[in-house]
């Protein structure tokens, strides 16, 4: 499993996991650099960090394919997905690829 890199549509990030993170001078859990093709997701406990990931993967999700959630959204779609596959773990893959 290669947790640095996230393909969205074709688009390749850099995931990079650092101490902190900031955005603007202000400290936050992750960022997703469209610019630069970059993520930088804050080190947290697991759970946190696995939320944090998701919610920067639907940020790039909503970018490349022009969905126009606001943040507020994506910050309770992240929380959905992560409890669901959390509780789905055959939802990560299609049916034959287990
Ligand atoms: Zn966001």
């Amino acid at each position: 499993m290669n947790r640095d890199r996230l393909k969205v549509n074709g688009t390749v990030y850099k995931v990079k996991h650092r101490k902190r993170v900031f955005l603007d001078g202000v400290k936050q859990a992750g960022v997703c650099v469209f610019q630069t093709q970059e993520i930088r997701i804050t080190n947290s406990a697991p759970f946190d960090q696995f939320d944090t990931e998701w919610h920067e993967a639907l940020e790039a999700i909503n970018y490349h394919y022009q969905i126009g959630l606001t943040h507020e959204q994506i910050i309770k779609l992240a929380g959905a997905n992560v409890q669901v596959l959390i509780e789905n773990s055959w939802l990560g893959q299609p049916r034959g690829a287990e």
